[in-house]
């Protein structure tokens, strides 16, 4: 699944230069191509053009992620965010208008052209001036959301955690420490509930002001067209909600009801839910100071589901795109990035030595190899898939991988402890994400609404989708300001329901795979080798599964989520 590097385009542009990149956009605006095939090669040349650009600002990402303690690093970095990316954008809207305003676009049809022209004119469509300095009141009450929650420390045994540190002890084995480290966070975080209503308030007027300017009636509306949604609706989103209800709820109450029992406990209480049951301590798959263990036998995973795979992951380590270990002056997180002009994937991440870590590789490589087989489309435009079946790329392999966990565990009972809590949390993603896309679609359907009128509607989310088995008396604050730790909420409104859509599809790739591997994987190496040229119902078909979240698909898929999670112990 390598591709040639064609490093060597456009060697002579220096973008950090703006006075060089200017020029080369303008051209784009300027001209005006007399024929289809004419057409075709300035979107080919902007391609180029974009490549080398988009490469560039991703190489100053990746640099300051490995290496925020290097000034020089951070400096090139900031310039590229400061003073380059904010001036392509502009420059950029006025291209997209100037193809949409040349005649012979509708002769462009081919190759994801339809693809293009659809998003590009949805971009044009919505776009108002005044709606800019919305945009950035926006952009700064989420900026002090960030600050809310970069500062909450917590107090805890005489030390100092952030939310993320104290974490740790919610695993911890003696139940006091992990009730005391809990009630210490929730209050800690209860302590902002007001400051984050009231930065929540002005957002969502605001929002809904920039949708009326576009000419919706609601932020919804705004957001199926600015997200492309085009291929699905706001009642299939409601749809799917009720049918994780009906099918999710009963199998996700049975889970809570056998830790209860497992744990032996009176009640089960929101700090018992993700510690282990029987006492174990975390599972260790791999020494975090070995990162060639790691690599290595991740490598024997992908070589297993598929040698193509294994190939592909090569290609990563031959081209220096893997930074893995967690070290001093790293950024925390992990992500893949593309190198668009030399058409290779980077995955970093900070491994810890823990199953997550495992499964944060896989997910990341699935995304890799979604990228090397759509590399060779050289339209960048067309090039990615919508988030939607990207994720479905990552999650399908994490899915795949889990009857290899055995290359990371000498013990039979540490691989299904692996496998079990892989699927839980498919569970547990499934009925999250109907909370919180239920929760955006009433937000933004009821403009003007009071906090009571909110956090009731919050609550009747919680009583269809939370679990009855877990106690929450007395810690009923914390439970009805719950979603004030949701950052998409506040960040990317509605962007979530895709991680729902993307897991139901990676099921179905699962329950693909074990019926006939060979054909299973070749149906999704197909579907990725169309990136984006091709609409989400088509990549869902021809990776082999339905592009549909109702009862009808989520009841089969669940149903074998189920039989595989009863066969392997508590
Ligand atoms: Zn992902």
């Amino acid at each position: 699944m390598n591709t040639p590097s064609n490093a060597a385009v456009l060697p002579e542009l220096d973008v950090a230069d703006w006075s060089q990149v200017q020029p080369r956009l303008q051209q784009f605006i300027d001209a005006t191509p007399d024929s289809a095939d004419a057409l075709r090669r300035w979107v080919s040349e902007l391609s180029r053009l974009s490549e080398v650009i988009y490469e560039f600002g991703s190489r100053k990402n990746i640099d300051n992620a490995c290496h925020t303690d290097d000034e020089a690093i951070e400096a090139a970095y900031l310039h590229w965010v400061r003073e380059i990316a904010p001036k392509l954008q502009p420059m950029f809207f006025e291209i997209q208008k100037n193809y949409l305003a040349n005649p012979h676009r509708d002769a462009l049809t081919d190759q994801g052209f339809d693809m293009m022209l659809r998003e590009w004119s949805a971009d044009v469509d919505i776009f108002r001036p005044e709606n800019v300095a919305l945009q950035t009141q926006i952009t700064e009450l989420v900026t002090q959301y960030d600050k809310l929650q970069g500062a909450m420390m917590i107090e805890f045994r005489g030390e100092t955690y952030t939310p993320q540190q104290i974490a740790r002890f919610y695993d911890d084995v003696d139940r006091d420490t992990r009730e005391q480290a809990w009630r210490a966070a929730a209050e800690r975080r209860y302590a902002d509930h007001e400051a984050v209503e009231d930065l929540f308030d002005p957002m969502l007027k605001l929002r809904q002001q920039v949708a009326e300017n576009a000419g919706f009636n609601d932020y919804r509306e705004y957001i199926w067209t600015s997200r492309y949604r085009f291929d699905y609706t706001p009642e299939d989103c409601l749809e799917f909600g009720k049918a994780v209800e009906r099918v999710c709820m009963p199998l996700a109450q049975q889970v809570d009801v056998d830790r209860k029992a497992a744990l032996g406990v009176d009640a089960l209480r929101p700090w018992d839910t993700s510690v282990d049951v029987h006492g174990r301590p975390p599972l260790r798959p791999f020494d975090p100071k070995n990162i060639d263990d790691f690599v290595a036998k991740t490598r024997v995973i992908f070589d297993r589901i598929d040698p193509r795979l294994a190939a592909g992951f090569d290609a990563l380590s031959e081209h220096g795109n893997l930074d893995l270990d967690s070290r001093k002056g790293k950024r925390p997180g992990g992500f893949q990035a593309s190198l668009e002009a030399t058409r290779q994937p980077f995955i970093f991440m900070n491994a810890a030595g823990l199953q997550r870590d495992v499964e944060t590789l896989i997910h990341e490589g699935g995304h890799a190899f979604h990228y090397q087989a759509a590399s060779t489309i050289d339209n960048l435009f067309t090039r990615h898939a919508p988030l939607e079946f990207c994720e479905v790329a990552s999650m399908s392999m994490e899915l795949l991988a889990m009857d290899h966990f055995d290359v990371f565990y000498d013990s039979p009972e540490n691989t299904a402890r692996a496998k079990r809590s892989k699927l839980e949390g498919v569970l547990h993603t499934l009925t999250w994400v109907a909370t919180i896309d239920g929760f955006q679609h009433w937000l933004y359907t009821h403009p003007g609404h009071t906090r009571d009128e909110r956090e009731a509607a919050w609550l009747d989310l919680l009583s269809r989708f939370g679990s009855d088995v877990v106690d929450w008396a007395g810690l009923e604050n914390f439970r009805r300001t719950m979603w004030h730790r949701q950052v998409h909420l506040f960040h990317v409104p509605f962007y979530y329901i895709e991680y729902a859509i993307a897991q139901l599809g990676a099921l179905g790739v699962w329950l693909n795979y074990r019926r006939d591997p060979k054909a299973a994987l070749a149906q999704l190496l197909d579907a990725f080798a169309l990136g984006g040229a091709a609409p989400l119902p088509t990549l869902f078909e021809t990776a082999g599964v339905n592009f549909d979240f109702s009862e009808k698909t989520i009841a089969p898929l669940v149903e074998n989520l189920q039989q595989e999670i009863e066969a392997l112990p508590v």
